[in-house]
């Protein structure tokens, strides 16, 4: 079975263009992330919205919340290498100062602009200009008065009402050039909100676990909601919330994407295996180094590093390339095939030389290059010597049993 050839049936959503990335209408599903500079401090936002870009992020949000933060949006857009949507939260005139800025986008929180007539106006400017908008309802700053209706509780329903709402006031002045996001801390009703929104629009929507935190949790929690609703063919553009460098997010967002096929690949896909009582070597270690030797590299090759030859090269033969531990020598596989041994030290240098050379002639070239029979020979003897040493039970689990039927 091959399986890059499965993809996940996308839901249909009408298409906006944030600058020159296309949101929703079956456009690629694109990552977002979030400044944490103020934006005021144009050198240091820039600086940071280029390390975005160069970790895969199509598009950038900045926080306009003074004055002084959109006469600094107006001096980032044009310098800016992704479009920037511009974060406006309670004061409506920073929607119109940041337009006079030329932003690509606006973000209003339906929960903190509440007068109609703000609403509306905000929306016609942006009619009139062609911007789009961002309905981001927030769990969190949910409209006080949708809080009461639903009994003094955030719920899926309460959430998609606050963002119906704001479409009624949007299509009173005819704007529809919009993307929605319904994003909470808490994974399951953030699911079921989405779920209900994607029922009851067909605008493109924005996916995210709100404050979803830090470390592995923070991005368990944001994978949780965001690849729950992607595998369901819900959402169209997403951002990682994460307590972190938001290098980070834009790194997990593009991972993501990756992972569920919803993306081209554009640095290494590294698998390893989990090592068992047959490694060869510390597999942790080696997986460790060789990542950090790819790096960011633009080499989107599957590579694998297995801890013995007796299972690895078999294990792992659909990637691309492959090293495999055996009798203190790495054994390289291209596509499951031996091409050639190396020792135990060269083990990751080889593999980073080897994934350059496919990236610049391809496969075929690879395999013509190693003397196949030569490591398939040693292949062979090595796996022959472990077996014979470790033997077939390695992980002595019939020793166990043994042990446990005696009793
Ligand atoms: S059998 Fe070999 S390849 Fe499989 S987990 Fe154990 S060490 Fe890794």
């Amino acid at each position: 079975m091959e399986a890059g050839s499965i993809t996940f049936e996308r839901r249909q959503t009408r298409q906006v263009m944030v600058g020159d990335v296309p949101v929703g209408g079956g456009a690629p599903v694109s990552v977002q992330s979030m400044t944490t500079t103020k934006t005021a401090d144009v050198d240091g936002t820039l600086q940071q919205i280029y390390a975005l870009a160069a970790a895969g992020c199509d598009i950038v949000r900045c926080t306009c919340n003074e004055q002084a933060a959109a006469e600094g949006l107006a001096r980032i857009v044009p310098r800016s290498p992704v479009p920037i949507v511009a974060d406006i939260h309670h004061q409506y005139r920073m929607a119109l100062a940041a337009l006079d800025a030329g932003v690509a986008c606006l973000r209003l929180n339906p929960g903190n602009i509440r007068k109609p007539e703000h609403i509306k106006l905000v929306a016609s400017e942006c009619r009139d200009r062609g911007v789009p908008i961002r309905i981001g309802v927030n769990g969190g700053s949910l409209d006080p008065e949708l809080y009461d209706k639903y009994g003094g509780k955030v719920t899926p329903e309460a959430m998609v009402e606050s963002a119906l709402m704001e479409l009624a006031y949007f299509d009173e002045v005819g704007f529809d050039n919009v993307k929605i996001s319904v994003k909470a801390s808490n994974v399951p009703l953030m699911i079921e909100a989405y779920r209900q929104l994607a029922e009851a629009t067909d605008a493109p929507l924005h996916l995210g676990v709100t404050e979803a935190g830090p470390g592995s949790a923070g991005l368990l929690k944001a994978t949780a909601g965001i690849a729950t609703l992607l595998a369901e063919g819900i959402g169209d553009t997403i951002r990682y919330s994460l307590t972190a460098d938001p290098v980070e997010e834009a790194k997990a967002g593009r991972q993501l994407l990756e992972a569920l096929g919803l993306r081209d690949r554009k640095n290494v896909d590294l698998i390893a295996c989990p090592s068992c009582g047959r490694a060869e070597v510390d597999v942790i270690a080696v997986a460790e180094e060789a990542q950090r030797a790819f790096g960011d590299r633009q080499i989107p090759l599957q590579v694998a590093v297995m801890g013995c030859v007796v299972n690895g090269p078999g294990e792992a033969r659909d990637a691309d390339i492959g090293i495999a531990a055996g009798n203190k020598r790495g054994h390289l596989f291209v596509r499951g095939t031996n091409v050639a041994v190396v020792p135990e030290d060269e083990m990751v240098d080889t593999l980073v030389e080897w994934a350059e050379f496919i990236m610049e002639h391809g496969i075929e070239r690879a395999l013509e290059r190693g003397d196949l029979t030569a490591a398939k020979d040693a292949a062979e003897r090595d796996r022959n010597a472990l077996l014979a040493d470790q033997g077939d039970d390695v992980n002595h689990s019939e020793e166990r049993i043994e042990l446990i039927r005696r009793r």
